[in-house]
């Protein structure tokens, strides 16, 4: 990420705008190159600004105005002109936030597939096995947490954010990541 202060800091308004070929007068006003000026009308120092048509701005939008380029490539270019091989403006881009809903839906989804296969392998194998309660147990956990992540996946966005409150800030998911690690999920470690 450009540091716009630090170039901000390198050069002036009436520095780059002399250096790119506008004469200054002594008293610090310019022909505006923005507008169809005669007599000079915009006033040049630490920033700029228009009397004539309002243009106003600090010297990176002085650059990107003067030739028709983004922030970020006059940014670039005032270093290149102006930064002497100096290489403060990098910094690096802060980190991104953690994404809680992403986290949630990662949880839920890893737990669902594993509930999935907890459910199956508890299944009777014929018409006239019984049904255990271990099975129905399975049943009720693999439903509850499929529906918690269908609800995120395709809820409103209240009942999402709803969802995602509950999950983290009472410290569910947490617990439902530990559970990843179980070899068997137990009904009382969900209900
Ligand atoms: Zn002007």
């Amino acid at each position: 990420m450009i540091d716009f202060k630090a170039i901000k800091g390198l050069v002036t308004a009436r520095e780059a705008a002399e250096h790119y070929g506008l004469t200054v007068n002594s008293r610090g006003m310019a022909v505006c190159p923005f507008h169809d000026d005669h007599n000079p009308s915009m006033k040049l120092d630490e920033r700029f600004h228009c009397f004539g048509c309002g243009e106003d701005g600090d010297v990176i939008d002085f650059t990107a105005k003067y030739f028709n380029l983004s922030l970020k490539e006059a940014a670039e270019k005032l270093l290149a002109d102006f930064g002497n091989g100096v290489d403060l403006p990098y910094t690096p881009a802060p980190p991104k936030p953690p994404d809680p809903a992403k986290r949630c839906h990662d949880v839920l989804l890893a737990l669902e597939v594993r509930l999935h296969h907890q459910k199956w392998g508890t299944a009777p194998q014929s018409m006239d096995d019984p049904i255990t309660t271990e099975y129905a147990q399975n049943c009720q956990m693999y439903d509850f947490i499929a529906g918690l992540a269908d609800l995120l996946s395709g809820g409103t966005a209240q009942q999402k954010e709803d969802e995602i409150a509950y999950l983290t800030e009472g410290g569910v998911l947490d617990r439902y990541e530990a559970l990843l690690q179980k070899e068997v999920i137990e009904y009382a470690d969900i209900f």
